[in-house]
């Protein structure tokens, strides 16, 4: 059943939702705005439940009634959401997406008093569909709440963040993600460990449980060990690139983050407080100069957004594996190349 006891940490914005909800004061428009996987859209279905529910208690959902099932279940007819649709090559939400809400939105609710629409991943609409969207924020239908949720508020037209108040969802302490993994039957170790590489996101930390996220960290180190250690050949970087071309882009893109994360605690070890902590050795072992780290840093966030483009998988692999064994091995020099 969906209850805020649930969500876990944001104390205070839990608070701030309850007593909105509980006032009759919930805005008819509301941009939830934080990181992949820091519980905004768990937080977005418990405020839809909490509003279509026949008996609230102080902005919480009974849980119990026909329509907290009914969302629970995905089955209400007063509670739409609209995800972005993925393809092979890209991510995003579609203007016929939107028409087709603002149809179902244009109705009269069926079992409530309102109706709650959700949209997850609102950077991901294109600009038709944003434009579009912005027509229903303007001129809501009465009685309907739209909740936008965001990983990059500021990609977000500005007449739409201007007609919704924002609600920042800050990101997890590893403490928080760690016990809730524990509660969730993860082992005491492991938990410890994929609480301090998901950078605050329980989502990610979920993610890189399933998904053998700590190979990917693993693959990662080892790239960099490989190529501080000039035994990175091309004939394996192409190996590689091939391997990767089986990955998902998310995988792939989980791959950079732990590259970037490494090469930051390499280059902060003595001044910030490191991401991998727990492979503190193996990190001081790897000597890569400050100068030749930031040109790898900046290779990574560039082919980040490459990564958002329709370039073929193994091909961006491959590139990016040589831009930073060509940095290692050239310095600045190479700063240019792709
Ligand atoms: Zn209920």
């Amino acid at each position: 059943m969906l209850s805020w006891e649930n969500l876990i940490g944001h104390a205070a914005t839990i608070d701030y939702l309850k007593k909105n909800i509980a006032e009759e004061k919930f805005p008819h428009a509301v941009i939830f705005s934080g990181e992949e996987g820091v519980g905004k859209r768990l937080a977005a279905e418990i405020c839809a439940a909490a509003l279509l529910c026949e008996n609230p208690i102080d902005g919480n959902p009974c849980g119990s009634c026909e329509s907290c099932h009914l969302v629970a279940a995905k089955s209400h007819p007063d509670f739409y959401v609209v995800e972005a649709e993925e393809t092979k090559t890209a991510r995003n939400i579609k203007i016929g997406q939107i028409r087709e809400m603002q149809a179902e939105a244009s109705l009269i609710p069926i079992n409530s008093a309102r109706r709650v629409i959700i949209i997850d991943g609102a950077e991901l609409m294109n600009k038709a569909a944003a434009n579009c969207l912005l027509k229903t924020i303007e001129e809501p239908p009465s009685q309907t709440i739209f909740i936008l949720l965001t990983t990059s508020r500021s990609s977000l037209l500005m007449t739409i963040r201007s007609r919704c108040m924002t609600i920042n969802f800050d990101k997890l302490t590893a403490s928080q993600i760690r016990d809730a993994l524990i509660s969730r039957e993860v082992d005491a170790q492991e938990a410890e460990r994929l609480a301090v590489i998901a950078g605050g996101s329980f989502g990610r930390a979920l993610k890189l449980k399933d998904s053998g996220g700590i190979q990917i960290r693993e693959t990662a180190l080892d790239t960099l060990e490989k190529i501080s250690r000039k035994e990175f050949s091309n004939e394996e970087i192409f190996k590689t690139g091939a391997e990767m071309s089986d990955w998902s882009r998310d995988k792939f893109s989980d791959f950079l983050t732990h590259v970037q994360k490494i090469l930051r605690d390499i280059c902060f070890a003595e001044i910030l407080e490191p991401y991998n902590p727990d492979v503190a050795e193996r990190l001081s072992k790897i000597k890569i100069p400050e100068r030749k780290i930031f040109l790898m840093i900046e290779a990574g966030a560039e082919f980040h957004k490459r990564l958002k483009s329709n370039a073929n998988l193994r091909l961006l692999a491959e590139a990016y594996l040589m831009k930073v064994k060509k940095i290692y091995q050239r310095g600045w020099q190479c700063g240019s190349i792709n």
